[in-house]
């Protein structure tokens, strides 16, 4: 036992901060590089893929290569990583990687913003992350490392590009698509937030009409929407990914025009049918030209020419008071179900992009077609009344009415109540040969063409004989050249390097040119927490033995801005790598978790020029990296955050600091036969409910609690440290499960303990301490009161109650209050765990 023998014997009745201060002093700046480095020689935290024991995989979103850690990415890092090392300690075998995102437009906006190539911006910034990482005592498995932008592993971007285009999950079309003025690039539906802005640099995007690539992501549609189903996720983010997939069941019907020409639209109120007056297209679309009336020609070319350009911010807006224009193109069709005759129009309100780019506009249930129809005179019939209200008449209605009701002037179905009718309308539809049930859904597929440098080549040559050629599996990785001008100028900059752009075709032989679009950065972040299962591989991105050994991830965390994007496409890899047999399964991430935001002390954003970001660097100089860690769990409930306090992490200091004087100043008077069984017993039991509280709330990813626990543990033991207790074996058990509980949060100081308790290299690879649950329930005892030494009342307490406390009980009794009341008390007799006597006069 090498208990701090030094001090062994020395009567200490003082267990304050000062009789620490005048013993030896934790010193993390000494004992933390100590053990950093003794970690790395021994490469503790080198996860093997053969195991005996179950395999954990705890995955943290990766960051872009900013060269900084701040004190938002400790929050998101350190925090899983007390994690990770729990479950190590749990028996599992677990696998805790990190690696960097560093293809795409964060790293290449920085790097153009301090005029140095993207390359040598990530491959410096790198390794102050990894040192940054290195001091946080993260349990990371370097050997794993992935980096998108090398070639080792955007070779395999390319490679399941491949296998996509061989199962038609990749292809290249034109169609209008989001352009982003300032990142002079396009966008994916999902890149384009609310307002339509970029998400990147909030700028206002806009659609061009352009040839690109796609990931047909919408072929597993229906599985990407049940499969949310089966994992545990944040309810918030399965709602998220819900409403993007945005799967509405509705009908078909067809319109027939008087030219012969057939509309089909889709709507989700088929109910409202009998309620269509007027037909909308979009300008695009491309019957219009065709029907139209000679005597309209002229108006419908110049509104299909102002409808061009005006950006779909506008023409999607919602806004009541954007006035409503359209124009009549003299074709009339038959409304399916009334048989009326009614006009078609064209305007800018209906987009091509969405539907089938044509509407039946019922005006009385649609609050756009309403005032379509008021702008226009056009007819409004009331096909829903409202119950219990009011009857709805088109002559004086102000708005539509969107809302549930009763059927009138709809046919057979007068009377019935909406939505219960709903069905039924669309199986009488589908039996009329006039409509059928259909679903739809928001999601788009995927447009991963950027026209930006800083991303994976697109495999695929032009040749002026074959035409679009993918190049075969042995002419990969297609290299990105390091020498070209990448400031982005609005088209590929590799259109304009000869050497990347011309190639041989590998059909013919003759002269060929690169695709030289990239692809989208979140086709790395879709797949490579399987390249962490098997990093080195270079005859395939992993080897399905390995994925099937750690896959699927069992817990993933990072943020919710993730909710929609990564974590969709992720799932979508997925699937695709699953139907072409290398993983096993269909969803990537069993458990996910969202870490809230750290904000500035005032409870604001944090912020670069306000002056409130907090620099983690400067922190672990000061406190240590244990202390750091300590407080970022003890702000509040990790998926809330909370606002920082400086003041927090002295807090976190000083208990560190009582932890290690109670470990290492363990000076007992006496030896155990003067402990009592009752105090021994007491020991045993705090042990044990600590352990079950600790346990319990790192399960529940409880940081904040789970601390709150470790501290009054250690408030439990601080005053018996200088007691015959302390020589019994209760104690020495209490204060080797101290330090294994600190093991995960602390993990420095808790080696440095471990080695100093004499126990074996190392804590970090020890059994979590268990309990027993009959030792958790709390004792109680009874204590007698008595005043004037007659019995009064008997209070039921915990056995170490205090004097104070029981003083505090037994005043607050009715029956011992009237024998005091009006009285002094002029002493109290109290007998731990038995009597509590007061002498009054
Ligand atoms: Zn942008
Ligand atoms: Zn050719």
């Amino acid at each position: 036992m090498s208990v701090d023998i030094r001090r062994r014997g020395i009567k200490m009745t003082e267990t304050t901060e000062r009789t620490v201060g005048r013993t030896e002093r934790y010193d993390a700046s000494l004992v933390e590089p100590k053990w950093r480095e003794r970690w790395e020689a021994d490469d503790l935290y080198r996860t093997p893929n053969d195991s005996d024991r179950p395999k954990w995989y705890s995955l943290t979103m990766y960051p872009y290569p900013s060269g900084v850690l701040h004190v938002g990415h400790w929050y998101a890092f350190a925090v899983p990583d007390v994690y990770a090392r729990y479950k190590r300690m749990r028996g599992f075998n677990v696998l805790f990687p990190m690696g960097f995102d560093a293809f795409g437009l964060p790293a290449e906006n920085a790097a153009i913003r301090n005029n140095i190539h993207p390359a040598r911006w990530t491959f410096e910034n790198i390794p102050l992350m990894r040192e940054q990482y290195r001091h946080m005592g993260a349990m990371i498995d370097w050997s794993r490392q992935v980096i998108t932008c090398n070639p080792d592993f955007y070779h395999w971007n390319q490679w399941i590009f491949l296998r996509m285009l061989e199962r038609g999950l990749a292809y290249k079309k034109n169609g209008a698509v989001w352009w982003c003025p300032s990142c002079q690039t396009v966008l994916a539906n999902e890149q384009v937030i609310d307002a339509n802005v970029c998400e990147r640099c909030g700028t206002a995007v806009y659609k061009r009409d352009l040839d690109q690539w796609y990931f047909k992501i919408t072929e597993y549609v229906e599985e990407l929407l049940h499969g949310l189903d089966d994992v545990d996720w944040p309810e918030r983010v399965k709602t998220m990914q819900r409403n993007w997939i945005g799967r509405s069941e509705g009908a078909r019907l067809k319109f027939l025009l008087e030219t012969g020409d057939e509309l089909d639209v889709f709507t989700t109120r088929p109910d409202t049918v009998w309620g269509a007056t007027f037909m909308v297209l979009a300008p695009e679309h491309p019957l219009v030209r065709k029907i139209s009336t000679e005597a309209q020609r002229e108006e419908i070319e110049a509104y299909i020419d102002k409808a061009r350009r005006e950006t779909e911010i506008d023409r999607m807006s919602t806004d009541v008071d954007r006035p409503k224009t359209g124009v009549f193109t003299g074709a009339y069709a038959q409304n399916p179900v009334t048989d009326e005759r009614i006009p078609v129009w064209i305007a800018d309100y209906v987009l091509m992009g969405y539907g089938t780019g044509a509407i039946m506009a019922v005006p009385s249930g649609d609050e756009r077609d309403f005032q379509f129809a008021r702008a226009f005179n056009l007819p409004i019939q009331v096909v829903v009344q409202p119950e219990g209200g009011p009857s709805l008449d088109p002559d004086t209605m102000t708005e539509a009415y969107t809302g549930d009701g009763v059927l009138v002037n709809s046919g057979p179905f007068d009377g019935r109540a909406v939505p219960e009718a709903v069905p039924e309308i669309i199986a009488w539809l589908n039996e009329q040969g006039r409509g059928k049930a259909e679903v739809t859904y928001r999601i788009r597929d995927w447009l991963i063409s950027r026209q930006r440098y800083w991303g994976t080549p697109i495999p695929i040559v032009y040749c002026d004989t074959d035409g679009m050629v993918p190049l075969p599996d042995s002419e990969l990785p297609v290299i990105l050249p390091r020498d070209a001008e990448f400031k982005p100028t609005g088209q590929s900059p590799l259109v304009s390097h000869e050497g990347f752009l011309r190639t041989t075709c590998p059909i013919c032989g003759g002269p060929a040119r690169r695709e030289t679009d990239t692809m989208d950065t979140f086709v790395d972040s879709s797949w490579y927490w399987y390249r962490y299962t098997d990093a080195n591989n270079d005859q395939a991105p992993f080897d399905p033995e390995a994925a099937k050994q750690w896959c699927p991830v069992d817990l993933y965390c990072g943020g919710i801005e993730h909710a929609i994007l990564h974590l969709l496409y992720s799932r979508f890899f997925t699937k695709v790598l699953r139907d072409i047999g290398f993983v096993n399964h269909s969803e990537p991430f069993t458990r996910l978790r969202n870490q809230g935001m750290i904000l500035a002390e005032e409870g604001t954003k944090m912020s670069k020029s306000r002056g409130t970001q907090v620099a983690p660097d400067e922190l672990v100089k000061q406190y240590g990296a244990d202390s750091l860690r300590l407080h970022l769990m003890f702000l509040g409930p990790w998926d809330q955050g909370g606002p920082w306090n400086n003041r927090g992490i002295t807090g976190m200091e000083r208990f560190i600091r009582r932890a290690f004087a109670i470990v290492t100043e363990t000076a007992s008077n006496g030896t155990s036969g003067d402990a009592s069984d009752s105090e021994r017993q007491e020991i045993l039991r705090l042990v044990h409910r600590t352990v079950k509280r600790v346990t319990r709330d790192l399960e529940d990813f409880q940081f904040n609690t789970m601390v709150a626990a470790l501290m009054e543990f250690t408030n439990g033991l601080l005053p018996l440290k200088d007691q015959p207790v302390a020589s019994t074996p209760e104690w020495r058990n209490a204060i080797e499960t101290l330090v294994l509980l600190m093991a995960p949060s602390t993990p420095y100081v808790a080696e440095e303990l471990w080695e100093r308790l004499g126990m074996g290299y190392s804590v970090h690879v020890q059994e979590w301490p268990t309990f027993d649950e009959a030792l958790t329930r709390h004792e109680t005892v009874e204590v007698v009161v008595q005043v004037n030494g007659k019995v009064r009342d008997r209070l039921t307490v915990e056995p170490n109650i205090t004097e104070e406390d029981a003083k505090a009980l037994a005043l607050a009794s009715e029956r011992v209050k009237e024998q005091v009341e009006g009285k002094s008390i002029v002493k109290v007799i109290f007998v731990p765990g038995r009597l509590l006597n007061f002498v009054v006069r």
